[in-house]
């Protein structure tokens, strides 16, 4: 994930220059009044965004929505955990189709580089409806693509998936018994989680609202993101064990200024669907194919293939070595810490300068085990 945000925070910028979001041509007939009224809606939520700072969301939702999620808009923090109106890309007003239950938005996000290249950063599918008094509000794309999934309950996981798929028992309780280990081991108390999975990532992506993000394409593997502001989890390729996931929900507000977060989780629940050995194998052999990467520079180096997150199996194998020597307490104080430089200093006793030889030592020794 750590790509897109630096991809994203790259183009970081003046938000919202615009008064009007740009209608594409020929796409919008706004002599319809309805059609009329739910764009000027709609472009006021929008300018509504400063930066990371969200408009009041009664303003634009329903109570009905908003007593079950603090953020109804999931295509908000869809890409990562900046919100995407408030990143500076140019929206694009593609089409707008009113139907007899609400009008249907759909939006191209972009930028146009110095060359006059397009790049998409997303297509998104708001709907606005109107209540009793002719009062426009939203109603979420996940409200409307969900109405025909199916939901199970176990423990404290309400499990979402589509029709075409026969719950699993067997690895839902298999989730929960990790589950009740972190909890004793971490002395937490159960959080109720929305757990919304598929065969596939992208049809969690296209359940959130998007017909396409940046993060669909390339080979399918497992992938999944957390949401820890209303405790929700979509999970691609891992049915009902995607534990990685609901490890974020319980961890991360835990150490909300650890530089380890990512690697906490992949220490106790691998990525992607496998362990972190593997992943330090996989980085390992870049490693000594690349004599030229810099772990001196950790935050740059952060992509290396599509299937593992270098940057995060490192952090986790830093996790797992204080594991290893002092088990939970360890842990538990490494934590603590809110920049690599002091965990460096103070826990490996590495001064700056050194990371690189330090950490490509220690990559292959634990890739060999
Ligand atoms: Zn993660």
């Amino acid at each position: 994930m750590k790509r897109y945000v630096l991809i994203l925070f790259f183009f970081l910028f003046a938000i919202n220059s615009k008064a009007q979001i740009y209608l594409n041509m020929g796409a919008v007939d706004t002599s319809v009044v309805e059609v009329k009224q739910a764009l000027v809606f709609y472009n006021s939520y929008f300018a509504a965004f400063k930066h990371r700072k969200l408009p009041e969301m009664s303003a634009y939702w329903s109570a009905e929505e908003l007593q079950q999620r603090k953020v109804p808009d999931q295509l908000m923090y869809g890409i990562n955990d900046y919100p995407l109106y408030g990143l500076g890309y140019t929206p694009t007003i593609l089409y707008v189709r009113p139907g007899p239950k609400y009008i249907q938005i759909k939006t191209q996000f972009g930028y146009v580089d110095s060359l006059k290249n397009i790049s998409t950063i997303c297509i998104t599918n708001h709907y606005v409806a109107f209540d009793q008094f002719k009062k426009p509000y939203f109603i979420s794309a996940l409200k409307i693509n969900s109405a025909s999934w199916k939901m199970k309950k176990v423990r404290n996981i309400t499990f979402y998936y589509p029709a075409y798929h026969t719950f699993n028992t067997i690895r839902a309780d298999s989730l929960c018994f990790q589950i009740a280990k972190l909890e004793k081991d971490w002395s937490l108390k159960p959080i109720q989680v929305r757990y919304y999975f598929a065969d596939t990532n992208e049809e969690l992506i296209k359940l959130r609202g998007f017909d396409y993000n940046i993060l669909m394409g390339n080979r399918d593997k497992p992938s999944g993101m957390s949401d820890i502001r209303d405790n929700q989890v979509f999970c691609g390729g891992l049915g009902e064990n995607y534990f990685h996931e609901v490890a974020h929900l319980y961890l991360n507000p835990l150490y909300p200024n650890s530089p380890l977060q990512e690697g906490l989780v992949v220490t106790m629940a691998g990525s992607m669907g496998h362990p972190l050995n593997w992943h330090l194998k996989r980085v390992n052999e870049y490693l000594q194919h690349h004599p030229e990467a810099d772990l001196n520079k950790l935050d740059d180096f952060w992509y290396t293939d599509t299937y593992t997150n270098p940057g995060g199996a490192i952090n986790a194998m830093i996790c797992s070595m204080v594991f290893k020597k002092e088990g939970l307490t360890g842990l538990k104080r490494l934590m603590q810490y809110t920049t690599l430089k002091e965990i460096f200093e103070k826990e490996l006793h590495v001064p700056d300068g050194h990371w690189n030889t330090y950490l490509r030592k220690n990559i292959q020794e634990q890739a060999a085990l």
